[in-house]
């Protein structure tokens, strides 16, 4: 898999994408990420990617030819499966978008800044807009680095354990169970006594049991999808 990132403030995404899982998926070769500084691809001496928007509003929008360039240039070089474009309009992420994206081969992220991106990139370059919530953050970049952790996870190898992301919560439209280390016992709060048993089977169904009745409380809404 190859994910090609855009960006304005690609220093936002270095850390999220060099460490832990992402990072070592990247160094054993699983997954190509190269984030793009599309100042790279602004207009004039000054390198401009935003202009006043038209109707007065506060705030400055990125202008469509440097991301039309970049994308071209991408293009040009292998098909993508999508061009993604982080929004908050978008449609919610969620695992089943997760699963879907992180079986294709090439995924180009769009991250917007300022006030957003001129609405004609959105009609005629981008795909698909994803979301990571109905709330606003300043740009694409954490909600990028979010999607790309979220796919980069699933992609085998990725996880030393592969099964673990398969108990991960959402995976089989259910929460997790409740997760313990050692000690047993810390200040009289005990670990559930049948994970001690050593006996799978119980162990199995206690924690099919839990994730149901923390689904149940926490997220109802989950069950209605089985
Ligand atoms: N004016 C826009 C928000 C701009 S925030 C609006 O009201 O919809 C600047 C950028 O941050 C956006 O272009 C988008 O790329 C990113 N962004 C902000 N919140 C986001 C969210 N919840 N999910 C995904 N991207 C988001």
């Amino acid at each position: 898999m190859r994910i090609d990132i855009i960006s304005v403030v690609p220093e936002l995404l270095e850390s999220p994408l060099s460490h832990s899982i992402v990072g070592r998926a990247r160094k054993k070769g699983l997954v190509e990420i190269q984030v793009h500084n599309l100042r790279e691809y602004g207009l004039g001496a000054r390198r401009n990617v935003d202009d006043y928007s038209y109707g007065g509003d506060a705030g400055m929008v990125m202008m469509v030819e440097p991301v039309f360039n970049i994308i071209r240039d991408l293009r040009a070089e292998r098909d993508y499966d999508e061009v993604i474009y982080m929004s908050p309009d978008g449609e919610i992420l969620d695992q089943g978008i997760s699963n879907d994206l992180s079986l294709k081969q090439n995924l180009i992220i769009l991250c917007g800044h300022y006030k957003g991106i001129d609405h004609r990139i959105r009609e005629h370059l981008v795909t698909r807009e994803i979301s990571i919530g109905d709330y606003v953050v300043s740009g694409g970049e954490i909600p990028a680095a979010i999607l790309a952790d979220s796919l980069v996870r699933l992609i085998p190898g990725a996880l030393t354990d592969e099964t673990s992301a398969l108990s991960d919560s959402f995976q089989d439209g259910l929460l997790s169970a409740p997760v313990y280390t050692r000690p047993a016992e810390f200040n009289g709060w005990k670990v559930p006594e049948v994970l001690l048993s050593g006996n799978p089977k119980l162990i199995r169904e206690w924690q099919d049991e839990q994730a149901l009745e923390r689904t149940k409380a926490l997220r109802p809404q989950l069950l209605k999808n089985i």
